[in-house]
């Protein structure tokens, strides 16, 4: 089966994982701050803290912001669920906001009348949470603007976006997760994401107030610092200020995101040569009459987490219809031993929000994109022909 996304391992990822082994530290260690470290110079951001998971980070990054029992936050109902949960972890309220169906990213007239709602029953979001869909950055200039008026944060949610970058109004290059435009970002390292540490997660910030309350959340909300101990005991004084959470990532797992770090950029160079492999193939008659890939800004270069290519739909064709020929598709795919994947079941939609009542509203443009959006395989491993293959698929799959 040819996944929609794996990891690439090489052979000096593993030698950088035995002899983490070797060393004193499994975790705890030196290779925490040198993984930090990198992810600073990949994004731009002048702080970063390693965490277990994506979700971990979003948590963090959650309770940094200032979310408390009580606070509403948004964030995009066309994501892992996870953003939508770290306003909850907080004992937060999510609110869903609509997506532009071309792109998979929040609306932005959608995001200003999700804070008109809001604003009628007197409530402010403390946070929002944008997501870089699919590898490109979302209108960071954007929400923040919006997020400004309200007195919100930002949290970009970078985890399809590492290796990103985006024109600013200013005519400035800026890399995803930079928090050039927000408050905080988070990254994750998943297997299927642009480097991998197993599981694992990390937020960035230009913030050292907020960096220092990351670090001690990340372990149980513990202090050592002179300055902050309100007493001391002897030498292995710690106090406990808060109450954090053990969200730390081992060092052989980021000895392993160490030597991922360094191929980051040959890593989203393949991505995006295989997509444009893709592009010029679903630009070319009969498939460009039946199926369009994602748009993707001009003002952003995406790392192309995910390859989302849409169907059509036919004049006047129902979404359930759209819904039909592309479940056709995708068990088509699956019989020929390609596994595509659909990305994203809307928030809304998820049980857990229905019953809670966390999902109310309309979100057309979610469930139209939803209805027809499939993502093809897209990960640095894959070949050319490779990519043929998945097209010819597709074409075959399409025109009976
Ligand atoms: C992968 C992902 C996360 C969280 O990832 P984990 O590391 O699996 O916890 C969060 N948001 C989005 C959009 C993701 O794709």
């Amino acid at each position: 089966m040819l996944p929609y996304g794996r990891q690439l391992i090489e052979d000096d990822d593993i030698d950088a994982v035995v002899k983490q082994l070797r060393s004193d530290w499994l975790t705890q260690g030196p290779a925490v701050a040198k993984f930090e470290e990198a992810l600073c110079e990949l994004t731009g951001a002048r702080y970063a803290v390693a965490v277990s998971s994506g979700t971990a980070a979003l948590h963090l990054a959650a309770l940094a912001a200032g979310v408390r029992p009580g606070d509403a936050g948004l964030t995009s109902d066309v994501t892992f669920v996870a953003s939508a949960n770290c306003i909850r972890y907080a004992g937060g309220v999510p609110g869903l906001v609509d997506v532009d169906p071309t792109t998979g990213h929040m609306s932005m007239t959608a995001l200003r009348e999700a804070i008109d709602q809001l604003r009628q029953k007197g409530v402010r979001p403390r946070v929002i949470v944008p997501v870089d869909f699919s590898g490109s950055v979302a209108d960071l200039e954007g929400v923040r603007a919006v997020a400004s008026e309200v007195g919100a944060r930002v949290i970009e949610d970078a985890a399809h976006s590492l290796g990103a970058t985006y024109l600013d109004q200013q005519g400035a290059v800026v890399k995803a997760g930079s928090c050039t435009h927000s408050d905080f970002a988070i990254l994750s390292f998943h297997p299927v994401k642009h480097i991998t540490t197993g599981e694992g997660g990390a937020v960035t910030t230009n913030d050292e107030g907020a960096y220092k309350a990351l670090l001690e959340l990340r372990t149980h909300g513990i202090t050592k610092d002179p300055a902050k101990l309100k007493q001391v005991d002897g030498p292995w004084y710690y106090e406990q200020q808060s109450l954090g959470y053990h969200y730390r990532l081992t060092d052989v797992q980021c000895a392993l995101g160490v030597s991922q770090a360094r191929k980051l950029g040959r890593f989203v160079e393949r991505r995006r040569a295989l997509a444009a492999r893709y592009d010029a193939a679903f630009s070319r008659a009969p498939l460009a009459q039946v199926l369009e890939p994602l748009a993707v800004s001009s003002r952003t270069r995406s790392a192309y987490h995910l390859y989302v290519v849409r169907l059509t739909p036919r004049a006047d064709e129902p979404l359930e219809s759209v819904a039909r020929r592309r479940r056709a598709l995708y068990d088509g795919l699956r019989e020929r031993g390609i596994a595509p994947q659909v990305h994203y079941i809307p928030v809304h939609r998820q049980p857990d929000f229905v019953d809670s009542g966390l999902s109310a509203g309309v979100f057309a443009g979610a469930d139209a994109y939803y209805a027809g959006c499939l993502s093809l395989p897209m990960f640095p491993g894959m070949a050319d022909s490779d990519v043929d293959r998945v097209v010819e698929v597709v074409g075959s799959l399409l025109a009976s």
